[in-house]
C-alpha cells in the first residue's frame, strides 16, 4: 500500500461528505446513505480501489458516480486531473461545493449519464466506476488509454465482482477479478 495514500486516508474526515443524520457514523467502515437511494462508499474499499489504480501525478482519471465526492477527493489528491460524472444533479452539485471548499481545483464536473464515458476528454489513463453495470461497458473500454487501468464492479444488483482491467502498451486488454462487492446499480446503457 502506498504510504502517502494511507496517510491521506487517515487525515480525510469522511464526515465532511455526509450531511444527514448518518454523519455521526462517518468513522464506521461501512457504506452509508447520502439520499436519493445512493450511498457513500465504504472507506476501506475507497482506499483499496484507489491503491489498485496506481495513480501518479501525471494521470487523467475518469470517475463515473461522483456521489458524495469522497472517492473523488482521493483521485484529485493523487492524480493530475479528474473528470467526474454524476447523474443526480443534487449529489453532483453538493459534491462540487464540498470539493471546492477543500481546495481541489483539478476536477471537471458533469451532471448526466456517465455510462458512455466522456468522449471530449478521452482517452483517460485511469477509469473508476463506483456504480455497477451488468456487463463491462464497451464505451468505457474504448476511452482507456494504453498503459491504463480501469476498476469497476460488474454484475447484477446485490453482488458483483470488482474487476481491474489493464490496457497494455500494445493495446491488449488484461482482466483480473479482485473481490466480491455490492455497489448500487449503474443506470444508463449498461444497466
Ligand atoms: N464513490 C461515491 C462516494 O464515495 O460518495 C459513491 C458513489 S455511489 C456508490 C454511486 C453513484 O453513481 C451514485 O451517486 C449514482 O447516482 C451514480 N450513478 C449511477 N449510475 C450513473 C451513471 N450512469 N452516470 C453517472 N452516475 C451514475
Amino acid at each position: 500500500m502506498d504510504r502517502a495514500l494511507e496517510e491521506f486516508f487517515h487525515v480525510l474526515d469522511r464526515a465532511q461528505f455526509i450531511d444527514n443524520k448518518c454523519k455521526s457514523f462517518a468513522a464506521l467502515d461501512t457504506a452509508l446513505p447520502i439520499g436519493f437511494g445512493q450511498t457513500i462508499s465504504q472507506p476501506s474499499l475507497v482506499l483499496y480501489m484507489t491503491d489498485a489504480l496506481q495513480l501518479d501525478t501525471h494521470c487523467s482519471v475518469l470517475e463515473i458516480g461522483t456521489g458524495s465526492g469522497y472517492q473523488t477527493a482521493f483521485l484529485a489528491q493523487f492524480a493530475a486531473k479528474v473528470y467526474t460524472i454524476e447523474r443526480i444533479r443534487e449529489l453532483g452539485e453538493t459534491a462540487k461545493t464540498r470539493l471546492d471548499a477543500l481546495g481541489y481545483r483539478n476536477i471537471e464536473y458533469k451532471i448526466g449519464d456517465g455510462s458512455t464515458g466522456w468522449q471530449d476528454y478521452a482517452p483517460f489513463d485511469r477509469i473508476i466506476v463506483t456504480a455497477a453495470p451488468r456487463v463491462i461497458p464497451e464505451d468505457l473500454i474504448e476511452q482507456l488509454a494504453p498503459n491504463g487501468y480501469m476498476i469497476l464492479p460488474v454484475g447484477p444488483p446485490g453482488l458483483q465482482q470488482l474487476l481491474l482491467i489493464h490496457r497494455d502498451s500494445e493495446h491488449s486488454l488484461h482482466q483480473r477479478c479482485l473481490l466480491d462487492v455490492a455497489f448500487v446499480e449503474m443506470k444508463g446503457k449498461y444497466s
